[in-house]
């Protein structure tokens, strides 16, 4: 039997030996744990070798059963959740692609089968809504259109999810899914209101620097349940989006005074069939690009944005007025110029100008106050 050294009783102990063979961590557990030689030559040799022993034995890479590999395994999988998307059409596709890439595990559920697009970007597909719910997922992300929601909310078997599970929406429009939710559900889950102000065209490339609102509109005090709602709203954080926490009102105002009116000019551009030309302007491209990017999202989402934001109204009526307030600061202009080249300044001075016929279609000038007032012949100084 060999004597037992300081050294080797140090480590006599099997799970301090089991600790040493280690990959990584063995040489940091080394220096600490070894002591001075022992003064014998014998006991000299047998450290040496000892050592040498360890050296040998300790693999540089982390191995699946390191203690570093299966924290580092640990903390991936505390940023990740289990995701099923219901409405898997184009923006839940589109999501879908990046939470996967994030590591998220992520289901799928559709009126139509989309078992085919999901396999290929690495989504669990479930035709069945019983189904996607009994696999008990953390978190219900709604991407069903906006006309649709209130049909598939109601229609999913809630009693087969577990109580928690956290609600959220990604709809345009968003005191109409806040009230849809709180309605609907039970009190027992959580629900987070978001609007990605970003879609598979203006975030193909990247999500940064594009907003992403969000309304905690009921998240339990349970520390899971507070970490999951982070963990969530996480996935957009960290691809650079710009967070904004507002109310649903709040956000709800501020859509239709921009997102429901670039929608809207898209629309009407779109109409007018624009082609590029050889001499495009700057901000001609731009108008191109807003036909594109708009005419892209289905007319369900356009008449959501209309229908279910009740200051769409309002913003579509300022639009009408100011077309209409616009067309006549032309016209009023022309019609101005016009009267000079017919009848000079004379007659116009003397007061004897008379409407002349090929004008009196003109649109009338509004009441004025917005058109700039005629040059003044005499000063008044
Ligand atoms: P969408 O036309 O608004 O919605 C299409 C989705 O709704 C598909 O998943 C479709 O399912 C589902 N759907 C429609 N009618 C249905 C019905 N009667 N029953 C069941 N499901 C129905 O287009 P989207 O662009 O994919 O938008 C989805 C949601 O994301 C909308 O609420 C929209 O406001 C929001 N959003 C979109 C964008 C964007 O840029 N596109 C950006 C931010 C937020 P099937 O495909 O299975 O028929």
């Amino acid at each position: 039997m060999l004597s037992i050294s300081p050294t080797i009783s140090k480590f006599s102990n099997l799970s301090d030996l089991h600790h040493l063979n280690r990959g990584r961590y063995s040489r940091h557990s080394l220096s600490h744990l070894v002591p001075p030689p022992p003064s014998t030559h014998i006991r000299n040799t047998k450290t040496l070798r000892l050592r040498h022993n360890f050296r040998i034995s300790a693999i540089d890479a982390a191995q699946p059963f390191d203690y570093e590999s299966k924290i580092s395994d640990h903390i991936a999988k505390s940023k990740t959740l289990k995701i099923a998307i219901v409405g898997f059409g184009n923006f839940g596709q589109f999501l879908a692609k990046t939470l996967v890439r994030q590591g998220h595990t992520v289901l799928a559920h559709s009126r139509t089968d989309y078992s085919a697009a999901a396999a290929e970007i690495g989504v669990s597909f479930y035709s069945n809504a019983d189904d996607i719910c009994e696999e008990h997922p953390e978190v219900i992300l709604l991407c069903t259109s906006i006309l649709s929601t209130d049909k598939v909310l109601r229609s999913l078997p809630l009693q087969r999810l577990k109580r928690s599970t956290l609600f959220v929406d990604v709809l345009s429009v968003k005191e109409f899914a806040k009230d849809l939710f709180l309605q609907i559900l039970p009190l027992d889950f959580d629900i987070l209101c978001t609007h990605p102000m970003f879609g598979p065209e203006s975030g193909k490339n990247s999500w940064k620097d594009l907003p992403f609102v969000y309304d905690k509109v009921r998240i339990g005090r349970d520390e899971s349940r507070v970490s999951r709602c982070e963990k969530f709203l996480d996935s957009f954080a960290r691809e650079g989006c710009i967070m904004k926490e507002m109310t649903c009102a709040e956000h709800d105002q501020h859509a239709a005074e921009s997102q429901f009116i670039t929608h809207t000019v898209g629309r009407i551009l779109e109409k007018l069939d624009l082609d590029s030309t050889p001499i495009n302007t700057k901000g001609y491209e731009r108008l191109l690009d807003l036909v594109e990017n708009t005419s892209s999202d289905s007319f369900e989402l356009y008449y959501g944005l209309f229908m279910y934001n009740k200051n769409a109204m309002e913003q579509l009526e300022r639009l009408d007025l100011a077309f209409e307030s616009l067309k006549k600061e032309l016209f009023g202009h022309l019609h101005e110029v016009l009267r000079k080249q017919l009848f000079g300044t004379k007659e116009r001075s003397l007061g004897l100008l008379q409407e002349p016929r090929a004008l009196s279609k003109l649109p009338p000038n509004g009441n004025g106050s917005s058109l700039p007032s005629p040059p003044q012949s005499d000063s008044t100084n």
